[in-house]
């Protein structure tokens, strides 16, 4: 905890100097937004360099077109307008954390009072040769982009044994191997490909039947116990690891790989190097402080939470806590006043698993299909950044309802 306890007040609140926040993803945009709440919150710079908030797991929607991109993608400076938060389109390189400076891409070097890294994670190819370069992503407007081009020109072409491959049955490879199961209309084979021996590992068991089941009716192949070993312009290299398979290897002709497996972080370089886990995230205590900081604070996938007794999940719910903590925190640092401490609140699992399809379970609550679909899109409705953008997306969707 800080040092002598002082009372908030505009004035040293002020003299803490600004709260500057890198990365406006779901930490830090929505730190951001709950601190502009606070009554006497401090200046707030958010350092992001693209144009828009993408809300990921309404990603899949995207895809299909059961959404727009307005909805789930709106542009940061209207977002941000009239809220009390500056927003710097610009990409954060270095932290000194000696001198309390940060130096941006673009060139700019900025001070900062309290710092709030929440730069999020990439996709992970654990060297896999070819993956980088040869398979797709699934976390951008431009990997949607993308997909829906190719997915257009294997309708087009409608060859035979056309086949498109998705990498890792965690939550995004299932969900959206689910999404292109109905959107290949049977111009190409889906198959699923996953090292463990079962999708979902760390799923509700009831999310993992649904899913297994909506992948089934999808004519969706699941291959278990098979690692990627090469990804190739036209082709992956497998190794099948099960008891009978014995170790055998395989070759896949493809036309698209979706690499969804496993999430790696490369946070600015801070000076001098911070405490970091074996993939990259920064060692924090349980108020969300960086290991040895008072001034620094991360949060979302990239937080690894040193204390805790089981490593919290990469997901929005997490980091969506987190911000609401993050923000009061901020201001009890600014003041001198005792922290509060990081607790996680599991309020279950939603998945999309297909057009207009999904499952969720929730305070004892399980329920999967189209109602499950649309409850889905009603709480994360709830969890859009800004009460305005919210309503601008309700007033669409009612606009669009056909009873
Ligand atoms: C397709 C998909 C679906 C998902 N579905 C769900 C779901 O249904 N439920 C759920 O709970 N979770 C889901 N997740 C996980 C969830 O989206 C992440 O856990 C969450 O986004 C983490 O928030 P974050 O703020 O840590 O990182 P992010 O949301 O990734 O944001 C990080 C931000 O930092 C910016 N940034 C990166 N480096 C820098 C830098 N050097 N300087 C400045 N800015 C930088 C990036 O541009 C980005 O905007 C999904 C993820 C994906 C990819």
């Amino acid at each position: 905890m800080e040092g002598d306890p002082q009372p908030a007040t505009p004035a040293n609140t002020r003299q803490g100097g600004s709260v500057v926040i890198v990365g406006g993803g779901f930490a830090g945009l929505y730190t951001a937004l709950a601190l502009a709440q606070q009554r006497h919150h401090p200046p707030i710079l958010l350092i992001e360099p693209q144009n828009r908030f993408l809300f990921l797991p309404l990603l899949y929607e995207l895809l299909s077109g059961e959404l727009r991109r307005w909805e789930i993608a709106p542009c940061y400076d209207s977002l941000l307008a009239g809220k009390g938060v500056a927003w710097l389109q610009d990409r954060v390189d270095r932290i000194d954390t000696a001198t309390h400076q940060l130096h941006t891409r673009g060139g700019r070097s900025l001070g900062y009072g309290r710092l709030v890294i929440a730069c999020g994670g990439e996709a992970n190819h654990f060297g896999v040769p070819g993956a980088a370069i040869h398979s797709a992503g699934f976390r951008s407007l431009d990997d949607v982009e993308r997909l829906q081009h190719l997915l257009a020109e294997l309708k087009r072409e409608r060859r035979p044994l056309q086949r498109l491959a998705v990498v890792g049955a965690g939550p995004t490879g299932v969900e959206l191997a689910c999404k292109l199961g109905d959107l290949v209309e049977g111009a190409a084979v889906v198959e699923l490909i996953e090292q463990g021996p079962t999708l979902l590992p760390h799923s509700h068991a009831f999310c993992r039947e649904q899913a297994s089941q909506a992948l089934r009716r999808r004519d969706v192949r699941l291959r278990t116990h098979t690692a990627v070993t090469a990804v190739e312009a036209d082709r992956l290299r497998l190794a099948l690891r099960s008891p009978e398979a014995g170790g055998s290897e395989e070759v896949l002709p493809v036309n698209g790989v979706l690499w969804t497996a496993g999430l790696g972080f490369r946070p600015p370089a801070l000076h001098p190097a911070p405490p970091q886990d074996g993939l990259g995230r920064l060692r924090c205590g349980p108020d969300l402080r960086l290991e040895g900081h008072d001034d620094i604070f991360v949060a979302g996938d990239l937080a690894h939470l040193s204390e805790a007794e089981d490593p919290l999940p990469s997901s929005a719910q997490v980091a969506f806590q987190q911000a609401t903590l993050l923000a009061a925190n901020l201001v009890h640092s600014l003041a001198g006043e005792p922290l509060e401490l990081f607790q996680w609140n599991d309020l279950g699992e939603m998945m999309s698993l297909g057009v207009g399809d999904a499952c969720l379970t929730a305070s004892g609550l399980t329920l999967a299909g189209p109602a499950a679909f649309q409850l889905r899109r009603i709480a994360y409705l709830t969890r859009l950044p800004g009460l305005s953008h919210s309503l601008r997306v309700a007033a669409g969707w009612l606009a669009d309802w056909r009873p």
